[in-house]
């Protein structure tokens, strides 16, 4: 599953920076996640980092972009392969 921030969030500027994938950036309103680029972390950290730092919890999962643990590994190493091109 790639995760989502909803619109309890605060703009604190916490998560961006610490994303692994650079898939988190400030959208028109409040940061936003790039479903493409989300692995939960999958492959650099056990834990989804954003969630783990984000003062008022809000970042879930994102129902419309449901993947298994193994798709999220591909996605992990196709992420890698683009930015070794
Ligand atoms: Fe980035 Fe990981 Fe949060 Fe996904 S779960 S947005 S990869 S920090
Ligand atoms: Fe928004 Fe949470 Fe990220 Fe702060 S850590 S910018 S509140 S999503």
């Amino acid at each position: 599953m790639a995760l989502m921030i909803t619109d309890d969030c605060i703009n604190c500027d916490v998560c961006e920076p610490e994303c692994p994938n650079d898939a988190i950036y400030l959208g028109e309103e409040i940061y936003e996640i790039d479903p493409a680029k989300c692995t939960e972390c999958v492959g650099h950290f056990d834990e989804p980092q954003c969630v783990q730092l984000c003062p008022v919890a809000c970042i879930p999962i994102n129902p419309e972009f449901v993947e298994t643990r193994e798709q999220l590994m591909d996605k992990f190493h196709q992420l890698q392969n683009k930015q070794d091109a």
